[in-house]
């Protein structure tokens, strides 16, 4: 499957404990010192699911897996009003793939389309939680939603969490990840074992996305740079019912 990143806005304000080091922040001191990763903007490739090359054709190619708005939160208050225009460009693309994953769960009510009824089929919804208390507060909302597609994204992993209270058909997928960065956070490879048995028990697709930088095995904390991350949590060979990028 091919796909694509849609970033129709950059920059987001830290709301929880997973966020003390996130990657945008990150990303932005080192490549762009001159923006301040807290303020959300539009950017250019607002758009971009619209855009077509000279041929007429689009950009995006029909059945694309868009990962969308990896550089803010797509429910961050300051993009209420853009979100509006992000949904109607989300239901004329409905040949590509949307995927979003959001620690504003709470908010996925605001600026929703009239037409959302159960939700767009080519819409999935990632719920990130990095601790017991985040996944307390955020799963149960998060289940009640009209979402065709939901996952739940356990980054990055600061804990032993518990999930199983959640685990159903209803959701579609499972994903952990350690922390990137030169401040991360360990995590324990315990942590991803327990959650992989969760939802083995439930039955439930599960991926070790990756390592993050800060690695606890047997005892032995290793550092891994980020190249690696994603490459040695494949390593590990521990996915369950997985078949596809996303
Ligand atoms: S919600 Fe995501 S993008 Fe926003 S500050 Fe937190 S980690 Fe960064």
């Amino acid at each position: 499957m091919k796909t694509a990143n849609w970033n129709p806005w950059h920059g987001c304000k830290k709301i929880s404990e997973g966020c003390r080091y996130c990657y945008v922040y990150r990303q932005d001191s080192r490549y762009n010192p001159e923006i301040q990763s807290s303020e959300v903007r539009k950017t250019s490739s607002f758009d971009l699911p619209l855009k077509r090359k000279r041929d007429k054709s689009f950009k995006l190619e029909s059945g694309t897996l868009v990962f969308t708005c990896f550089t803010s939160d797509f429910f961050v208050d300051e993009a209420d009003n853009w979100r509006t225009e992000a949904w109607k460009i989300i239901k004329e693309r409905s040949d590509l793939i949307f995927y979003i994953f959001t620690k504003r769960i709470d908010r996925f009510n605001v600026s929703l389309p009239p037409d959302w009824g159960d939700g767009y089929e080519n819409v999935i919804i990632g719920c990130t939680i990095e601790n017991q208390q985040r996944a307390n507060y955020r799963i149960p909302i998060f289940r009640e939603l009209p979402i065709r597609h939901k996952t739940i994204i356990c980054a990055p992993l600061l804990e032993r969490v518990e999930l199983r209270e959640w685990l159903d058909k209803s959701i579609e997928k499972v994903a952990a990840s350690g922390e990137s960065g030169n401040e991360a956070r360990i995590c324990d490879y315990e942590w991803v074992l327990d959650i992989r048995e969760q939802c083995i028990n439930a039955d439930i697709p599960f991926c070790f996305h990756q390592t993050g930088a800060k690695f606890l095995k047997d005892g032995k904390l290793y550092r891994i740079i980020r190249k690696y991350q994603i490459s040695q949590a494949k390593k590990a060979g521990i996915d369950y019912r997985i078949n596809h990028p996303g």
